[in-house]
């Protein structure tokens, strides 16, 4: 692919292949935001942050070849064909011997997967990926990561307009790592292709280097276990969402990773006040398909196509629907356990399930804010007072509402004294489960309108806050959502491609 270019642009499909060579655009004037030197160091890279041309997609070695995916995708619950790295292109891979990680630029220029879109990538958005997948990995929720952020030096044209923003807004480039990019919708492309030969091929490099636990000689549930093996890493990465409150706004196929790792952060915001029905994405469906509440559901939709498209490798329809089936189980019972850390409970007894309902009911009615919510409530029984819940309400509460908060306060403090652990075990069990840093979206919209401005005092301070969100370094930060911001996204209307 000849690389960036205004004008026509040529849009290619790659039949037989699920790549193309991809040149990077050129930025006469880069420059870098941020290097996440820690990252290079865990990775092998040492520190890149002298190359900030390379950091950029520019200057590259002679040897490098760099190159883009095709993969394919359900959107919005529709087949939507051939889709691929619009923005992304692979600057290849680096092993420090034991792990392998892959390298991507985020925004350095159109590939032949870009279709009418131009390849690239806004300040906002890169900052809101940047800072979001660190604040993920640092909650301990499997991710993609972010070594760097540049500005490319360009201005690039978005038609969402929101109140202080101009039409042209500053370029950026964002450098993520990841084990391996592969998507669900790799497979699926391969498979409505109908390329067998590389559908297995694929799936046999991907067995062989991401999921040492399977036995890939001879193994002939191979295949079968690596599906299991998909719907645990999954799983356990969409309780951890449901845990720290995050709401990815568009999960479609292409953007579920094979390795259960978060990635594709576009429209996505962590929750502020409870609501099962909240979602950041203003592309989304009436019917709000991407909503917090539906996360589980929809992985599970998602899992159920991906074993459409690796049929043809284990022709088995009743052991690929056994194992959804169990999915759909083992998510609520994984969940529960979930929530019984959060609460400090020491296991989940038959009458919580119960417990949890309620809870979960008194949290959507009086929309209490999720991160505070459970802050009150660590700290020893004693101590607990609905008089402290006021920094939790995003309205005022009727008597009746207050009546019912405090009935449930006192039925929980009744739960935790049955626990048959201490109190001190208890807490910890607490505060490792429920983060004292929370990214809100308001927080990253002012980051963002000062960072347009020049001024990255509060992108380093979200920085350093993000490292540590398990402890209560910034107390200004740990609040509800200021009342000046109405709603949950009234700061920055959220969409999929800026
Ligand atoms: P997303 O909704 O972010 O998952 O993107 C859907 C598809 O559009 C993917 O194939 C992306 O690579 C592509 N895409 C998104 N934004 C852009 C852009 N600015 N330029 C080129 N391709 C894009
Ligand atoms: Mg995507
Ligand atoms: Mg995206």
């Amino acid at each position: 692919f000849p690389g960036d270019f205004s004008g026509n642009r040529i849009q290619r499909q790659t039949p037989d292949a699920l790549f193309c060579t991809v040149q990077p655009a050129e930025f006469e004037k880069n420059k870098l935001i941020d290097f996440n030197e820690n990252l290079s160091e865990e990775i092998g890279l040492g520190k890149l942050e002298g190359d900030q041309r390379f950091l950029a997609a520019q200057d590259l070695p002679k040897n490098v070849t760099t190159f883009a995916t095709a993969y394919a995708g359900h959107q919005f619950g529709n087949w939507a064909g051939q889709l691929g790295d619009g923005r992304a292109i692979y600057a290849g891979e680096i092993s420090d011997g034991k792990k392998q990680t892959e390298i991507q630029w985020k925004g350095a220029g159109a590939t032949p997967y870009s279709r009418h879109a131009d390849g690239r990538a806004v300040l906002r958005s890169s900052i809101r990926e940047y800072l979001m997948s660190e604040a993920m990995y640092h909650l301990g929720v499997p991710t993609t990561r972010a070594l760097s952020i540049s500005l490319t030096g360009e201005e690039v044209v978005r038609d969402i307009q929101y109140s202080g923003h101009p039409q042209r807004e500053p370029g950026a480039v964002v450098v993520r790592t990841a084990e391996s990019f592969l998507r669900f919708g790799h497979f699926e492309l391969l498979s409505a292709r109908k390329q067998n030969d590389l559908l297995k091929q694929l799936a046999d490099y991907t067995i062989e280097n991401f999921f040492p636990e399977i036995n890939h000689d001879n193994n002939p549930e191979k295949y079968l276990q690596w599906f299991q093996a998909i719907c645990d890493r999954t799983l356990k990465m969409i309780i951890d969402w449901y845990r720290v409150g995050f709401v990815h706004g568009v999960m479609n196929t292409d953007n579920m990773s094979i390795l259960g790792l978060t990635i594709d952060y576009g429209p996505y915001a962590m929750m502020d006040g409870y609501d099962l029905e909240f979602t950041p994405n203003t592309t989304d469906l009436p019917g709000k398909r991407y909503a917090f509440g539906k996360q589980g559901q929809i992985s599970h939709w998602n899992l159920a196509a991906l074993a459409n498209a690796v049929f043809p490798l284990i022709e088995d329809s009743e052991a690929l629907g056994n194992i959804l089936d169990r999915y759909g189980k083992q998510f609520w019972i994984e969940h529960d356990k979930m929530l019984a850390d959060k609460f400090g409970l020491d296991e989940v007894l038959q009458e919580d399930e119960r417990f949890f309902t309620e809870w979960q009911q008194m949290m959507q009615d009086l929309g209490l804010d999720y991160t505070i919510f459970f802050q009150n409530l660590e700290k020893p029984i004693a101590e607990i007072d609905i008089e402290f819940f006021s920094n939790a309400f995003y309205r005022d509460l009727s008597q009746k509402e207050l009546s019912r908060l405090s009935e449930f306060i006192e039925k929980y403090k009744a739960r935790r004294i049955k626990n048959s652990i201490l109190e001190s075990e208890s807490l910890a069990l607490m505060s490792k489960s429920n983060p004292k840093f929370t990214l809100r979206n308001y927080l990253l919209f002012e980051a963002i309108q000062d960072a347009e401005k020049g001024d990255y005092a509060m992108f380093f301070k979200l920085k350093e806050a993000l490292q540590n969100p398990y402890k209560n370094l910034f107390p200004e930060f740990n609040q509800k959502r200021p009342s000046k911001y109405d709603d949950q996204t009234g700061c920055s209307q959220l969409s999929c491609s800026s």
